[in-house]
């Protein structure tokens, strides 16, 4: 089959490498038809993430067909169509148990890291049973593929631990995907105002269009004066921070209110200054996380009931055999006014 092979760092190539085929009995084999690139390919592409080895196929979202199941799965069989999550869980360990999925002691994060991942023909799925979701009907699959990771990790580390409740004035600083995913799962909480903050003029003209109610370009004006103006002084009640960079960070730790939540969604590749001597007097929480996707059956409902349509977000579309072309496009976002790409393979 087909697939992409990272090669070390700044390296990948489209090649024939062998089929997967099941290792344990909880494992299935699926039949990739659609999959995308995430913003965590790129930075294991950078060589941001030593854990990915040469020769790791990279990609960790997906819709697919199962092809084979081992004997140890028994919620699907050849022919299921499923969402593949981008965290794997054995559903049995003590993390599994408070569905910390995350961080699961047979699972995690491992797909397209750890162990070959979506961006293939072929995947091999393992915990099949609790790392799989049925499709429901009536949905359209382009939808289904935004909850394989952006869809619940805007939401879980993005909307509910920064506890968005009706009314609230939200600040989503980073207009990508991410940052777009949270913006579109806030509105289930109804609250009174979202601020995306963003350098790209393009991308705040979108936000608008998926529900921002106010946008700041931090390149044009100062951010945290901007978000104080808006709001008579107080500070935000939710600061997501969805970039992974000091600057955003910070931004967030400036104009958060009394009482507020800080939402670390960014990866961080630099350690951030964490300014205590203003903070400890204010009564914020910080939460980080890894997503855990325990909201993937909801978010699954939410989607399938017209709530939202993370469709929307699909900004090119490719043919798997144009991966080289799709990376192209994603690496160069701003330029090709690019958001996600689906990369399907043919019906
Ligand atoms: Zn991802
Ligand atoms: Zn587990």
């Amino acid at each position: 089959m087909k697939a992409l092979v990272y090669g070390g760092p700044g390296q990948k190539e489209w090649k024939d490498v062998p089929r997967p085929e099941l290792d344990k009995q909880t494992d299935a084999v699926v039949r990739i038809l659609h999959t995308t690139i995430c913003g965590t390919d790129l930075h294991i592409l950078k060589g941001d993430v030593p854990a990915v080895t040469e020769g790791r196929i990279l990609g960790h979202e997906g819709i697919g067909i199962v092809e084979e199941v081992g004997s140890g799965v028994s919620n699907f069989k050849p022919g299921d169509r499923v969402l593949i999550s981008c965290v794997t869980s054995c559903g049995r360990c003590s993390y599994c148990k408070r569905q910390l999925y995350a961080h699961c002691e047979d699972g995690g994060w491992i797909l397209g890291h750890l162990i070959d991942g979506t961006q293939a023909e072929y995947v091999r799925i393992p915990h099949a049973d609790n790392s799989l979701y049925p499709l429901p009907e009536g949905v359209s699959e382009e939808a289904l593929l935004m909850l394989s990771d952006i869809l619940p990790t805007g939401f879980e580390i993005g909307v509910l631990a920064g506890q968005v409740k009706p009314g609230d004035t939200v600040a989503i600083v980073g207009a990508g995907p991410i940052g777009m995913a949270t913006l579109l799962t806030a509105q289930l909480y109804s609250p009174g105002r979202i601020i995306m903050v963003d350098l790209d003029p393009e991308r705040l003209a979108l936000s608008r269009q998926f529900g921002a109610t106010d946008t700041i370009n931090s390149g044009e004006e100062n951010a945290v004066e901007a978000l104080f103006a808006m709001t008579n002084g107080v500070g935000v009640d939710v600061a997501i921070e969805a970039v992974g960079i000091p600057a955003t960070f910070d931004i967030c730790q400036k104009s958060i209110a009394p009482g507020g939540h800080i939402a670390n969604v960014g990866v961080h590749g630099k350690s951030v200054e964490l300014h205590l001597e203003d903070l400890w007097i204010r009564n914020i929480t910080l939460t980080t996380g890894l997503v855990s996707t325990y909201s993937t059956p909801m978010l699954l409902q939410t989607v399938q009931s017209g709530a939202f349509h993370p469709e929307k977000l699909i900004t090119h579309r490719f043919a798997l055999e144009d991966m080289m072309q799709a990376y192209e496009v994603f690496s160069n976002a701003a330029k090709e006014k690019a958001m996600k790409v689906l990369i399907s393979a043919d019906a």
